[in-house]
């Protein structure tokens, strides 16, 4: 198949979630007499990036991971300009409890990667962290150091800054139209085909989240990750023991999380067990998908026994909403990002390892300098699709290990 040049679309992005918004806009800005064209089975930023937490963690383990961070904190303001309307962005602060030698050793280590980048913390005491967040007991720390200037935001708005401002500078965006192929001649991608018709392209961009897995295994590529669910409860309303200024609190003894929502508590477990879902299985509309059959209550009784010792009000606190989602893990709890070796003009932009919101700034500058054939100042590296080697994404072992990397998580 050939294509005459003179009407082929620059850039396809193929997902409207926060992935696909925050590079639609980066390339645009970088490239405006290109033509950008994002295709949204729904509405925009409508799946998994609705749903999330939104902790803006800048502070992880890995050093490469930390300016993809860093970039998002930047972009904001950037969208607040071109929008017009503020973002709600809240800087109270992270605290990191370390309960033994071993995470207080990998406590400092992280600690120490982040201040290469110029963000600063300092270790405080169990009494003045209740201070912070009265409903904390972490007096059987071993040290606990507080992150001044981490955020938390809210997810879809965040998305939508992305999308909203892209539209902006002239992105387009084609809702509710599904992408069913990726078009292929030889090794090099030529387009998409939708229920509407065939769309060519220069190149194209996977960001559709948990499905990508689909659609790129149908030309070929077995994506590393599986989609593994995450979940988290609110509390009722307390002003004196959650305040709205009250820092997010990590405790990875727990595998607990918690951050302020209003003058309520959003806190989140991970399962010794995470469960997966087979990419096959997954339907089209999240919001129809079945995450639980008791609001998680099984989960939250079992990390109960973990987090009680931090959480001593827990058990005469009420609980308002419970939300859960999908993020697409890897077995090494990295993202799939770049370049696909053995096939031209696809970039990808999935896998988020349940961090998709706070590196959305990196990711989206990342690709979009990619796509414009220009170096990329992030190191992509550890994020490259064949880094497992040859997967069969639908393979229960596979699925497994993914959802293994999750409970074994200790990051925001
Ligand atoms: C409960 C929960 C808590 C989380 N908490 C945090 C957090 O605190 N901090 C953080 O950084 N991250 C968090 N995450 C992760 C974050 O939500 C994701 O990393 C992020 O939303 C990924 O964005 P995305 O654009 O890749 O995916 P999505 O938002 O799922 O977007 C993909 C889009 O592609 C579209 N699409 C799919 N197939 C097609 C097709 N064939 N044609 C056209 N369109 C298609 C979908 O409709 C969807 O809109 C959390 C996730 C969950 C579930």
């Amino acid at each position: 198949m050939s294509h005459p040049s003179y009407n082929i679309t620059s850039l396809i992005i193929v997902g409207g979630g926060i992935f696909g918004s925050a590079i639609a806009y980066y390339y645009k800005k970088e490239n405006p007499d290109k033509e950008v064209v994002v295709y949204e089975r729904g509405e925009l930023c409508s799946g998994n990036t609705s749903r999330a937490a939104a902790l803006l963690s800048r502070v992880r383990p890995y050093s490469h991971v930390i300016p993809l961070s860093i970039e998002t904190y930047r972009v904001i303001a950037e969208l607040e300009n071109i929008t017009g309307d503020r973002l709600p962005v809240s800087y109270n602060g992270a605290l990191h409890l370390a309960s033994n030698s071993e995470e207080s050793k990998a406590l400092a280590a992280m600690l120490g990667k982040a201040s290469g980048f110029g963000i600063g913390s300092e270790y405080i005491s169990a009494s003045e962290a209740a201070k912070m967040a009265p409903w904390l007991d972490a007096d059987s720390a071993e040290k606990i150091a507080f992150i001044p200037g981490e955020a938390i935001t809210d997810s879809y708005l965040l998305g939508m800054a992305f999308a909203t401002a892209a539209r902006i500078i002239g992105v387009k965006f084609v809702r509710n139209t599904e992408v069913s192929e990726l078009l292929k001649y030889g090794n090099q991608v030529t387009g998409i085909r939708t229920n509407k018709g065939v769309h060519s392209a220069d190149k194209v961009v996977l960001s559709a989240g948990i499905w990508s897995i689909n659609l790129a295994y149908n030309m070929g590529i077995g994506l590393p990750f599986a989609p593994v669910r995450s979940q988290y409860w609110i509390t009722d309303h307390s002003e004196s023991q959650f305040p709205v200024s009250s820092p997010t609190v990590l405790i990875p003894a727990a595998n607990f999380y918690a951050r302020p929502q209003g003058n309520s508590l959003l806190f989140g477990v991970r399962e010794a067990k995470s469960v997966y879902a087979d990419p096959k299985t997954l339907p089209d509309d999240i919001n129809s998908y079945k995450f639980s059959n008791d609001n998680g209550w099984q989960d939250l009784e079992e990390g109960w026994r973990k987090f009680s010792p931090f959480f001593p009000g827990f058990d005469k606190v009420g609980i308002k909403s419970y939300v859960a989602g999908f993020s697409g893990y890897t077995p090494d709890n990295q993202f799939v990002l770049g370049e696909v070796d053995g096939i031209d003009g696809i970039l990808l932009a999935t896998g988020c390892a349940g961090a998709g919101i706070s590196i959305a700034g990196g990711v989206g500058l990342g690709i979009s300098r990619l796509a414009g054939n220009h170096p990329n100042p992030f190191n992509f590296e550890p994020y490259r699709h064949n880094r497992f080697g040859s997967i069969d994404p639908y393979s229960p072992i596979h699925l497994a290990n993914c959802a293994a990397a999750r409970s074994k998580k200790t990051s925001g």
